[in-house]
């Protein structure tokens, strides 16, 4: 039997399958230890604040395995609850006299039901976050609704659920679980985010997959999975359940550096934020690390390292690449993030604020110690780069540079600017003469451009990384940086979109950096991808003035008339319309 749905996180997988129980309705009765009348407010008081810490530590531990984007998802599960539609309403409900975990449940699924008829596919993605996070606080006062996931004693498995919840996501491991597929689910549901970040191919919105996969009968079944067709079948024959699972095996790590299907040489770097995630990167055959972020290294201390403690995790990091290039990035901290003996005045506007290379221009003692310890690393590893974030002006690179000249004026580093602020594109050819290189940071020169914080829930699907103007910009950098020799990569989230790639390549992008799980599929990718053809795909991409027209160029290449020339074995799993990814 084959069931099809949307292909979410492409590549395919053959596995038995296993059927994550339903969880049910949400207001189910509730069987909770009995309590003294009275203290429901105080323990969900309590639950809330044990949920909020421990979300505390998953954005710590996303922040370092996945980066900080999908972390954001976290962070917003963290504001949910001070959510005054939400908690306000759950502390009315048990302020007269409702037990907590019915009004937890009751609140709860009367937020995810309305969210679930807006006709914005962003907004309806977001009943999922609210159901996680009120399974997160019930689990505290008493109610465990989570359910079993596979572990390594289950073997290799397809999981089939009505519904992931972003927490369950993250608890997968990707050497078990070779694929999910879903009843409900889009594009933009954070569970399909965060199967792409960690590279398991995923179909969601398979109609009557449940009542087919019925757990009773179908656990255990072969389940062969096409992410990139959208398609599962169950039982199915050998032959079939041989190329599934031979498709997965090519996915496997590769090495080498990578060439496009008609001889393009094309870098795939990973991001990261430590040694060992640098050693995890090299791992998953990354060609070296395109965005090292050193302010990571203080998300656990809270301070900022002295020179000796920077010196020792950056030639860690470097020993780590074994000689592979890293970028490491100047701290990025600032307005939301305060770090001790780096904090920040009030600001009503943070993101607009003292961030990235400001404020470490205006606390020159910091960042003097910072450069003086990457210069000293790179003395010794010729593999060091230095990368500026939040650059606006030339200016800020003449400080930096007047700055290095104090500090090492016996080595020349080689230094680069993020694409992020949106004044640097518009001077992309001034900056691409003075930098050694370019990285665009798609994540915050989308909020940028577009004026709308990927976190902002009012927003629905405004923030938008495909939209053709973050395109046009993104190819005005490249066509800059051609020009000038110098290479410009990309580091924000759209570089590990498979579904971006083609367009990406096509718009003369040469060099990736993206989370470490998701470097094999892009090289595998890349592979299938003639450069001629997807440069084709970027012209009339170029020529789109609407995100619904990207999409549609994007889900519909390749294009028939292109399609005989070195065609990629498989076509893009469609991206629906104006949707995000957050
Ligand atoms: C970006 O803005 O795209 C980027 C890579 O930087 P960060 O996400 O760390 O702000
Ligand atoms: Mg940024």
């Amino acid at each position: 039997m084959i069931l099809t749905g949307t292909g979410v996180s492409g590549g395919s997988a053959c596995a038995p399958l296993y059927v994550l129980p339903s969880r049910g309705s949400h207001s189910a009765p509730v069987s909770v230890r009995a309590l003294v009348p009275g203290t429901w407010g105080e323990r969900l008081t309590e639950s809330i604040e044990a949920a909020r810490a421990e979300l505390a530590a998953v954005v710590a531990d996303v922040t370092a395995r996945l980066g900080p984007e999908e972390a954001g998802i976290f962070k917003a599960h963290e504001l949910l609850l001070d959510d005054d539609e939400w908690r306000g309403e759950i502390e009315r409900l048990v302020a007269g006299g409702i037990a907590a975990p019915a009004a937890v449940r009751q609140v709860s699924d009367a937020v995810a039901a309305e969210l679930r008829e807006l006709d914005d596919d962003y907004l309806r993605e977001r009943a999922a976050d609210v159901l996680d996070v009120a399974q997160r606080v019930l689990r505290h006062l008493g109610v465990d609704s989570t359910t079993p996931l596979p572990t390594a004693a289950d073997g290799e498995v397809v999981l089939a659920a009505l519904e992931l919840m972003p927490s369950d996501t993250l608890g997968l491991d990707p050497a078990v679980v070779r694929a999910i597929v879903t009843e409900r689910g889009t594009r933009t549901s954070h569970a399909a985010i965060l199967a792409r970040q960690l590279g398991i191919p995923a179909v969601v919105s398979v109609s009557g997959l449940l009542a087919a996969v019925e757990p009773a009968v179908r656990q255990g079944v072969l389940c062969a999975v096409d992410a990139d067709a959208g398609t599962c079948e169950l039982d199915p024959d050998p032959g079939t359940a041989e190329r599934h699972r031979t498709a997965r095996n090519v996915v496997e790590v590769c090495d080498d550096p990578v060439r496009t299907a008609d001889g393009v040489d094309v870098a795939v770097y990973g991001n990261a934020a430590s040694a060992e995630e640098v050693a995890a990167a090299v791992s998953y055959g990354a060609d070296g690390i395109g965005l090292f972020r050193t302010e990571l290294l203080l998300s656990g201390t809270m301070r900022v390292l002295d020179e000796e403690g920077q010196v020792a995790a950056y030639t860690a990091a470097a020993v780590a690449a074994g000689g592979r290039p890293v970028v490491f990035r100047t701290f990025d901290v600032g307005g939301d993030k305060p770090v001790d003996g780096l904090s920040v005045p009030h600001e009503d506007n943070p993101f607009l604020g003292l961030r990235g290379v400001r404020l470490c221009l205006d606390r020159k003692d910091v960042f003097a110690t910072q450069l003086r310890a990457l210069a000293r690393v790179a003395r010794d590893h010729s593999n060091v780069h230095v990368m500026v974030p939040m650059v606006s002006g030339l200016e800020e690179l003449d400080a930096v540079d007047a700055l290095l000249g104090e500090l090492a004026a016996d080595h020349r580093l080689s230094v680069g600017a993020m694409v992020e602020v949106p004044s640097v594109a518009v001077l992309a050819r001034e900056f691409a003469a003075r930098c050694d290189f370019l990285s665009v940071g798609t994540n915050d020169l989308t909020a940028y451009l577009l004026a709308a914080d990927r976190n902002n829930p009012n927003l629905g699907s405004l923030y938008n990384d495909l939209h053709p103007a973050v395109i046009r910009v993104i190819s005005a950098v490249l066509d800059a940086g051609r020009e000038a020799g110098v290479k410009v990569s990309v580091c924000g989230e759209l570089a590990g979109d498979p579904h971006a790639l083609p367009l990406l390549v096509g718009l003369g992008l040469r060099a990736f950096s993206a989370a470490p799980p998701i470097v094999p599929r892009l090289k595998q990718l890349i592979r299938e991808i003639d450069s001629r053809q997807a440069a084709r795909l970027a012209e009339r991409v170029l020529r789109a003035s609407r995100v619904e027209e990207v999409a549609h160029l994007l889900a519909t290449w390749p294009f028939e008339e292109a399609s005989h020339a070195a065609a990629p074995a498989r076509p893009p799993a469609s991206r629906t319309g104006g949707g995000d990814r957050r």
